[in-house]
C-alpha cells in the first residue's frame, strides 16, 4: 500500500550504482529514510523534488516495521535553493542540528520550526535565522541559557554573559570574563528566548557579531553536537 507524505528533504546521498538515499523530516512521522531508486535515469520534475532543503510530497509505501523505505514518486512543493554559499551553508547546518536533534517527542516543534526557518531564508539574514535556530536547539536539547538573572545567584543586575557557565553573571561572579554593554546582553536574552516567528523584531536590534559568536559557543560547549557545519558556515562571510 503506497502513502503520500509532505516531507522536508534534509540530505541527500548517492546509494548503490544508480540509487539515493535521502533523509527527510515529516510532521506525523519525524525522520524518514528513502531510497529512491534510479535517480540518474529519473525525470527531471522527480529530481528538483529531492533536492535538499525543499519540501516535497514523496509517495512511497509504508510499512511501519520498516526503517527504510522505497520512494515511487516526489512533487516538489516549496524549494528554497538559493544561488548563494552563504545562504546554502545556513541550510546545511540547520539541515544537520535537524538530523542530530530529531526524536519522537520533538518532532512536530522541530518541523514547524524548521519550515519556518527555511521560509525566513526568502526575505530574511541568515545569520540571524541560524543564530535563533541554534539557541531553539539548546533549549530542545535542555541546555536553555540561563538568561533571568545571574546564573550563580541569580542576582537580576547582571553584566556578563559565560558560554561555559551557560548564562549570565553579576559583577560578584564575573571572574575572568569581560562586562559587556546593557545593550548586548539585552540581545542575548531577545535571541536565547526567540523563535523563527521573532525575526522581525529581532532584525531592528542590528544584532552584533558577539552575540551570534556566544549563542553558538554556548550549544558547542554544553552538546557534543559537530561543529563543522557551523565553522563551514562562517568562513562563507
Ligand atoms: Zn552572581
Amino acid at each position: 500500500m503506497s502513502d503520500t507524505i509532505r516531507a522536508i528533504i534534509l540530505d541527500v546521498r548517492d546509494h548503490k550504482e544508480n540509487d539515493a538515499m535521502i533523509k527527510a523530516l515529516t510532521y506525523d512521522h519525524g525522520l524518514l529514510t528513502f531510497i529512491a531508486k534510479g535517480t540518474k535515469k529519473m525525470t527531471s520534475k522527480n529530481a528538483i523534488a529531492l533536492m535538499p532543503y525543499s519540501i516535497s510530497d514523496i509517495t512511497y509505501d509504508h510499512k511501519e516495521t520498516k526503517d527504510i523505505f522505497t520512494l515511487y514518486k516526489a512533487e516538489l512543493y516549496k524549494s528554497y535553493y538559493q544561488e548563494d554559499i552563504s545562504i546554502l551553508a545556513g541550510m546545511s547546518l540547520i539541515a544537520k542540528l535537524t538530523l542530530s536533534t530529531i526524536d519522537k517527542e520533538n518532532k512536530e516543534l522541530l518541523y514547524k520550526e524548521v519550515v519556518k526557518a527555511l521560509d525566513n531564508t526568502k526575505d530574511h539574514d541568515i545569520k540571524l535565522i541560524v543564530t535563533i535556530f541554534i539557541a531553539f536547539i539548546s533549549r530542545l536539547l535542555g541546555f536553555e541559557a540561563y538568561v533571568e538573572g545571574c546564573v550563580v545567584c541569580d542576582v537580576k543586575k547582571v553584566v556578563s554573559f559565560s558560554s561555559l557557565k551557560g548564562g549570565f553573571l553579576c559583577l560578584e561572579h564575573l571572574g575572568d570574563e569581560k562586562v559587556m554593554t546593557p545593550d548586548i546582553l539585552r540581545q542575548l536574552r531577545y535571541i536565547f528566548k526567540a523563535t523563527q516567528g521573532d525575526i522581525d523584531i529581532l532584525e531592528r536590534y542590528d544584532i552584533d557579531e558577539k552575540v551570534y559568536h556566544l549563542v553558538a559557543e554556548h550549544l558547542y560547549t554544553h552538546t557534543d553536537l559537530d561543529k563543522r557545519a557551523y565553522d563551514f558556515f562562517k568562513m562563507t562571510f
